[in-house]
């Protein structure tokens, strides 16, 4: 099979080990309700600074503090998150579950692919517009 389990953890942070490893400098202590362990168990991994980002449904988030609670946060920001649905730390997670979040993921990544594409597609027709526009004189047009 071409798509095996150890392509997806080092292309990814489907798994929690990978986003406690983001977390590295952290603002927040060990001894705080929003460590990095805490993070990594409700989905997220830090994209710098204090802004982490989910792995399932990409919800970014920045301006953290101490007390804050990643899982209360997380269902706040991004209720539609299926992560967040299933509400689960990775250990206690059915093979079934883990399934569907796996899933979840690898769709939201290729419509985030797609719509990249699909805006690169337009900025390219724009400009190709653009200068057929500018180029464009009616009076020598015949
Ligand atoms: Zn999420």
């Amino acid at each position: 099979m071409a798509i095996g389990v150890k392509n997806l953890e080092n292309s990814s942070y489907i798994f929690e080990k990978q986003r406690l490893e983001s977390f590295k400098n952290w603002p927040f202590k060990k001894n705080t309700s929003c460590n990095s362990e805490k993070m990594a168990e409700a989905g997220f991994y830090c994209i710098g600074g204090d802004e982490a980002a989910c792995f399932v449904c990409g919800k970014e988030l920045d301006g953290w503090e101490e007390e804050d609670n990643p899982w209360v946060e997380h269902k706040k920001h991004a209720p539609q998150c299926q992560f967040v649905k299933i509400n689960k730390k990775e250990d206690n997670l059915t093979v079934k579950e883990f399934h569907l979040i796996v899933e979840t993921f690898l769709k939201n990544q290729q419509e985030k692919i797609h719509k990249d594409k699909m805006m690169q597609f337009h900025r390219v027709t724009d400009t190709i517009r653009e200068n057929i526009e500018k180029n464009f004189h009616p009076s020598t047009a015949l």
